[in-house]
């Protein structure tokens, strides 16, 4: 053997041994918009099934909206929860889960449970113990941040009163320092959908759900200087997998469609979870999906459209043109009926003056 062969062995060797070449990779299982209701058994039988088959699922993310309003003794949260196990994970809440179906003090009893799972929490790191809506946390060479958005209070201006993190969960994240560990952000509620009033309804025939207003107080600057580089977001019935890229290169990441249950939108006859692998070398991620019928397909990225932000590839459906229809049909039966009345009005009034 001459000598550059001996060099190339001693590299090999070299870098086998210190694990240069190797990219470490986390994956995770995330779902949202569960929206349990009366009888949650096939979601929780498919998120079940999706975590035995997947193997080798890191954590599991739940990312809001996993029950359907009330939930007494929080039977379906807790079957829910009973099927990711002693996985770690990741729990926020969404609008479904507000106030109407956990009071506050169960909020905040839940998500303080939820982080002090010693040992198997994805937060279990966290000192913070998601202090204020936020949870800021490095676990498995990757950084996680959480906003607890969707219960608080709406704003006046917001027609769905949609509302984003608390303000002191936003004030702290803008507060920290850029961090060069991989960044992922997890929050329910999309920060910035509906730029005006006018596109309420455009944002909602998008979605299939009613979309939420400009609600952002700088959650988008905030992920920029925390240094996020991709944001997964529930709420969404509309899209799901890799949709659009936000500004400075924050992909964005939707996780709807988790449940059968769905709620009144159509999505009840497919529940859908994303399997997300991120190289945590790159800070790139690989995001596929299972759903009822199709399993690991390959990566959804869909191309970034040519629409602002705030907008996304028009999509008609039963709800969207219920919602174009019913006002239209009102307005023109209100309208034949003014007309029918002035007609018959000017019709009786002249007759009385020809029989004057
Ligand atoms: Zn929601």
């Amino acid at each position: 053997m001459c000598w550059p062969q001996w060099v190339c062995l001693l590299l090999f060797i070299c870098c086998a041994q210190s694990g240069y070449g190797e990219s470490a990779t986390v994956n995770l299982l995330v779902g949202s918009d569960f929206h349990l209701r009366r009888n949650p058994a096939r979601t929780v039988e498919f998120l079940r099934d999706t975590l035995d088959g997947a193997g080798g699922v890191d954590a599991v993310v739940l990312n809001g909206d996993l029950v359907d309003y009330p939930d007494p003794g929080h039977d379906r949260l807790g079957r829910l929860l009973a099927a990711v196990g002693d996985m770690p994970r990741l729990v926020l809440f969404g609008n479904h889960d507000g106030d109407d179906a956990f009071r506050p003090e169960d909020r905040a009893r839940l998500r303080a449970a939820e982080l002090a799972i010693p040992g198997v929490s994805l937060a279990a790191q966290d000192e913070l113990r998601g202090a204020d809506g936020l949870v800021d946390l490095v676990v498995g060479g990757l950084r996680v941040i959480a906003l607890d958005t969707g219960s608080r209070r709406p704003a006046m201006f917001h027609v769905n009163g949609y509302d984003t993190a608390p303000e002191k969960a936003i004030r702290r994240m803008r507060q920290t320092a850029p961090h060069s560990t991989c960044t992922l952000a997890f929050m329910h509620i999309p920060p910035c959908e509906i730029c005006s009033m006018l596109t309420e309804l455009d944002g909602s025939l998008r979605e299939s759900v009613s979309a939420s207003m400009p609600n952002d107080r700088g959650v988008w600057e905030g992920l920029q200087q925390a240094g996020v580089k991709h944001v997964f977001l529930g709420h969404d019935h509309g899209n799901l997998g890799t949709v659009l890229d936000a500004p400075d290169d924050i992909s964005v990441h939707y996780s709807g469609r988790g449940g059968f249950e769905g709620y009144y939108v159509g999505a009840a006859n497919q529940a859908s979870l994303l399997h997300v692998a991120v190289d945590t070398d790159t800070c790139t991620v690989t995001v596929g999906v299972s759903s009822q019928t199709r399993a690991h397909v390959a990566a959804t990225s869909i191309a970034k459209p040519d629409v602002p932000r705030c907008g996304c590839p028009l999509k008609f459906d039963s709800f969207g043109i219920l919602a174009v229809l019913v006002p239209g049909v009102v307005s023109l039966l209100t309208g034949a009926c003014s007309l029918l009345s002035l007609v018959l009005y000017n019709g009786k009034k002249n007759s009385t003056r020809s029989n004057k």
